[in-house]
């Protein structure tokens, strides 16, 4: 019998993406590539810089004007992301993103009612349903009395109140990939856990990017990705990856973590190596300079580096 060919909700494969600046070409993502199966989550995680963001920004296809993505293919449910105007109509409904801080994201002259009616638009659904449908959206962020909430502009809102507002309006949607970009930044463990069980009551289905840098966060997802200079360099199980990273950085990564906050540590090491980890790295040696990356694979983790 043919194997059954196993479809994931959302994959992703880049060969680079690259920004065009005046002193020259900068590659800012190089090879990276995975894959989320309905209903899972993967948390990116690396320091500033590390190309989280472009990530996030080519699945949107929001790239800005002078960057560009090369080679490889994303796909939602085995069909390649459309771009242009196409893509333009995912934004919203199929593909739903989630911003850091709510209160910026939402639009200061419009109310949260017009904003929810924006976002309902997109579903083609009769519009005398809109009032019902937008209370409900709210009631689902754990708004108990919409009302008190559809009349306000984003300036009246606390900070908690407008992330969930954003949940209301990305629950207007037929999201299959949700992308939340470092969404609990200044909730407390409480808000954080009440965080994730809204996206798992209202998105089920929906498969999960969430990016972040705060390892609390990351424990919460299935998988981990890590990223470094534009490089995946390890990526398993967020139980492998967070109790027993395998790569140097990542090892790095964590330990920083409450020492400075994943912010890039000054240079230690000069010359040229195929791994964006080089100059900080604390098992560098001459190997790194002339030797390939080479995939590594231990039960639940894998890795690169150009040692075992
Ligand atoms: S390739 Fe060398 S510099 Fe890079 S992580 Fe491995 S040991 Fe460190």
């Amino acid at each position: 019998m043919a194997a059954t060919e196993i479809i994931s909700a959302f994959s992703y494969a880049c060969d680079t993406i690259s920004a065009k600046l005046s002193r020259g070409e900068r590659v800012l993502l190089q090879d990276v590539s995975f894959s989320l199966s309905s209903g899972e989550r993967l948390a990116v995680i690396g320091e500033t810089g590390s190309g989280k963001t472009m990530l996030a920004l080519s699945i949107l296809g929001l790239l800005p004007a002078n960057v560009r993505m090369q080679g490889g293919c994303i796909q939602m449910d085995g069909t390649a992301l459309p771009t242009g105007k196409q893509l333009q109509t995912l934004r919203g409904d199929k593909l739903v993103y989630i911003p850091q801080n709510g209160a910026e994201f939402l639009l200061p002259a419009r109310t949260v009612r017009k904003q929810l009616y924006d976002s309902l638009k997109k579903l083609s659904l009769p519009q005398k349903e809109f009032p019902q449908l937008a209370a409900e959206k709210l009631r689902l962020a754990g708004f108990d009395r919409p009302e008190d909430v559809l009349d306000k502009y984003s300036f009246q809102l606390s900070g908690g109140m407008a992330q969930r507002v954003t949940i209301a309006l990305a629950a207007c949607s037929r999201a299959r990939l949700l992308i939340a970009d470092e969404p609990t930044n200044g909730l407390d463990e409480a808000g954080r856990a009440q965080f994730f069980a809204l996206l798992d009551s209202i998105f089920p289905d929906a498969a999960k990017l969430i990016i972040t840098h705060d390892i609390s966060v990351a424990a919460r997802c299935d998988r981990v990705l890590v990223l470094c200079g534009g490089q995946m360099l390890e990526t398993g199980t967020s139980a492998a990856v967070l109790s027993a990273p395998r790569h140097p950085y990542t090892k790095a990564l964590l330990a920083a973590q409450v020492a400075n906050g994943m912010q890039p540590s000054p240079i230690l090491r000069e010359g040229v190596s195929g791994c964006p980890f080089y100059a900080r790295c604390p098992e560098a040696d001459a190997g790194c300079l002339n030797g390939a990356m080479q995939k590594h694979t231990v039960g639940m983790s894998e890795w690169w580096c150009c040692h075992a």
